[in-house]
């Protein structure tokens, strides 16, 4: 599929801005954790958002579901979810869109599970509110969805405070809880960092499988937060690289993966172990991103770039077309692809 054959919009994200300050010091600096990011997803599609940590993928997720702290966040922009933009909706009005239409599942599930109520009534409560349906058969289907999703023995587990849970049978147990609702759009973010690879792969396995059991019926689309670009390119159509708040470059998964055009995605891409490649140092990306307070007209990936130019460290380079319907935020991505450098 070609991105102008790609379906139409589920999520469309306009100028999004976040920005965190401190309560107690007003008119005090403001971190910009994003500045201004376009994104857009259609029905079914996945798409990762991918970059360090620090790049503000996160915080951009977070903006999505509305769950900053208005308190010490600013946050600006646009985000269309069906047509309707959630950004201006009042929280109460927020209350019937977040863990419904758009659900999360987080990098630590024991931080979302209330650890003084059984794993099993908390699936089965979610099943209850978003369904409609009485206790007794909610418990009954949190039971046989435990099943599905490899959880074993679910009779007992079903009984046990999350505690007594590995982090691989939380995590489980965490995307029964987000997809109860039959979301439109479910939001992932680095949902298989704290586990190891075999059950990383288990649970990446099981959104997937639900989330296509969903998906054809309702389309829900996923938005994937990581900095592992093996999961990238093993569980996404599409990416999206940050950088210092900011997209860098988005296209296709693989093509992005196979041909980067943005120097930063291909310092990423050099960074990763080859599979049967020779033996040789990794190289890595020298130097580190700036700081979330920096307020340069610049390219923030100047300081690191080994293709910098005068041009580039006064001027930032907006996100623009590349080639083949990708995007790249690079003054000299073109003149590098020709000349088969970057
Ligand atoms: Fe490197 Fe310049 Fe491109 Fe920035 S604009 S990534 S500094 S070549």
């Amino acid at each position: 599929m070609s991105e102008s054959e790609r379906p139409s919009e589920l999520l469309r994200i306009e100028g999004l801005e976040v920005g965190f300050f401190d309560p107690a010091r007003r008119g005090g600096p403001i971190a910009r954790a994003v500045r201004g990011i376009d994104l857009s997803l259609g029905p079914n599609e996945s798409l990762a958002l991918v970059g360090e940590s620090g790049s503000g993928k996160t915080a951009a997720a977070k903006a999505i579901m509305r769950l900053h702290d208005p308190r010490a966040t600013r946050v600006s922009g646009r985000i269309f979810l069906e047509g309707r933009d959630i950004a201006r909706l009042s929280e109460r009005e927020m209350e019937g869109v977040r863990g419904k239409a758009v659900s999360m599942v987080f990098q630590d599930p024991m931080t979302s599970l209330n650890p003084v109520f059984r794993v099993g009534d908390q699936v089965a409560e979610a099943i209850s509110a978003s369904r409609g349906l009485p206790r007794r058969e909610a418990r009954a289907v949190a039971l046989s969805l435990f099943g599905k999703a490899g959880i074993p023995s679910p009779d007992a587990l079903f009984r046990r405070y999350p505690h007594e849970f590995s982090g691989g049978m939380l995590q489980r147990a965490m995307i029964l809880i987000a997809l109860a609702a039959s979301p439109r759009l479910l939001i992932a973010d680095e949902p298989t960092t704290a586990l190891d690879v075999t059950v990383q792969a288990q649970v990446l396995d099981l959104i997937e499988t639900e989330r296509r059991e969903l998906g054809a019926e309702l389309g829900t689309a996923l938005l994937l937060v990581t900095h592992d670009m093996g999961v990238v390119a093993e569980r996404t159509e599409r990416a999206a690289v940050m950088y210092a708040g900011r997209i860098v470059e988005s296209g296709r998964t693989l093509e992005l993966l196979a041909r980067p055009l943005h120097p930063y995605a291909e310092g990423l891409l050099d960074a990763l172990p080859r599979r049967g490649g020779r033996k040789e140092r990794l190289r890595t990306i020298e130097g580190s991103p700036p700081s979330v307070f920096d307020a340069t007209e610049a390219c923030p990936f100047a300081p690191r770039c080994r293709y910098a130019q005068a041009r580039c460290s006064s001027e930032a380079p907006a996100l623009a077309p590349g080639l083949a319907g990708r995007q790249v935020a690079c003054h000299r991505w073109a003149e590098l692809e020709l000349r088969g450098l970057a």
